[in-house]
């Protein structure tokens, strides 16, 4: 009999099993690998790189570079694999029992996860009917329930919608425990509210290079917070957690990030494109999205995911995931794969299966 702790036994695991799709749109990720300017670069430092020494300036520097950008420093910087770790050691740092963390639903599955393995309990707000969310219930939970930290992933995954700056900031100036942003998806949204730090230093945003940056092989993300928030979390931390190889790849990738700019004018420009045919197509729901996916609601999305499938295409559904029956979360491909896409789906629904 193996004793393994408490919650892990009915913890879900997350399904990471891949067919090998012809057109993969079911996770966000760039359709793009490395921009050959950036990938030449890229290659050059890492044949420099000193495999033998314990990382540790690479990080400092990809810190600063950051930082500065946004007008904060070093201190208000902190990597992580993917911005994944981030969030789980934030709900690690505010978790805990006795501890509730806010967060909306539907949103980012893996918030769930986080907070049962950091062992606080979890007040959901429910997003309203057409997934905008509901500001002034949200503040209102997360004040009554005396939340150790509310999360707001901005823009929404998978619903893809958008709060303004300032809607972020009321709820800033209106909650005073710790507050995270989720800002996975902003390059495809607008400005991060990274800029309200200083005068929110309970405001933490976390940011990642899998998505715009097209990086999700490497897993770095980070986080942008008053140096407080950061000197603590740090102390969640192994020594050394990041290696070398990603450190130095986002190093690169953030110092040529203008490279990316008309990429993500292409994802924006498909977006309202795709987001256009698939809206005319009949028995098909769109949501407007300010992320690189559409979020789709037919009352044929089992059968519609089967085709697609079929087809080699494969899209993200949701099991049965409460407020997401029947829905299915599309990533922005290739102009070319895009077309397949919406293809595919315009004539399975006007199949009438
Ligand atoms: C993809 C994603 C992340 C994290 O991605 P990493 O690869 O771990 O940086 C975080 N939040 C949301 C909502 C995401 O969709």
């Amino acid at each position: 009999m193996l004793h393994f702790r408490d919650r892990l036994r009915d913890m879900p695991s997350y399904d990471l099993t891949e067919r090998d799709w012809k057109i993969k749109v079911n996770a966000n990720e760039s359709p793009f690998n490395l921009p050959p300017l950036v990938e030449e670069r890229v290659m050059a430092r890492l044949s420099g790189v000193a495999f033998h020494r314990y990382p540790t300036e690479e990080g400092e520097a990809l810190r600063e570079a950051i930082g500065r950008n946004c007008g904060l420093n070093r201190e208000n910087v902190w990597l992580g694999n993917g911005s994944s770790e981030i969030i789980e050691k934030l709900f690690y740092a505010f978790g805990g029992a006795g501890h509730t963390i806010v967060y909306p639903e539907p949103s980012f599955s893996m918030y769930k996860i986080y907070l049962r393995a950091a062992g606080a309990e979890g007040v959901s707000v429910e997003l309203f009917e057409d997934y905008r969310l509901d500001v002034k219930s949200f503040i209102r939970k997360v004040n009554d329930s005396r939340a150790a930290l509310a999360v707001l992933c901005n823009p929404n995954n998978p619903t893809g919608g958008y709060l303004s700056l300032s809607e972020v900031e009321e709820i800033a100036r209106e909650v005073s425990c710790a507050f995270l942003i989720d800002e996975a998806y902003i390059e495809f949204a607008g400005p991060s509210a990274s800029q309200l730090l200083s005068r929110y230093p309970h405001l933490m945003v976390a940011r990642t290079f899998s998505k715009a940056y097209g990086l999700a092989a490497c897993r770095v993300g980070y986080l942008l917070a008053a140096k407080e928030v950061v000197d603590m979390v740090q102390k969640a931390y192994m020594p050394y957690h990041l290696n070398v190889l990603s450190t130095v790849t986002a190093d690169i990738v953030f110092q040529m990030r203008q490279e990316y700019e008309p990429r993500l004018h292409m994802v924006m420009a498909e977006r309202q494109r795709m987001f256009d045919r698939l809206s005319e197509i009949e028995g098909l729901t769109v949501f407007p999205s300010a992320t690189n996916f559409l979020l789709l609601r037919t009352e044929k999305a089992a059968s519609l995911e089967a085709a697609l499938a079929a087809a080699g295409i494969g899209v993200r559904s949701f099991g049965g995931a409460a407020r997401l029956k029947n829905c299915l979360r599309v990533s922005l491909g290739t102009r070319e794969e895009n077309d397949t896409v919406w293809q595919a789906i315009q004539a399975f629904m006007t199949r009438g299966e």
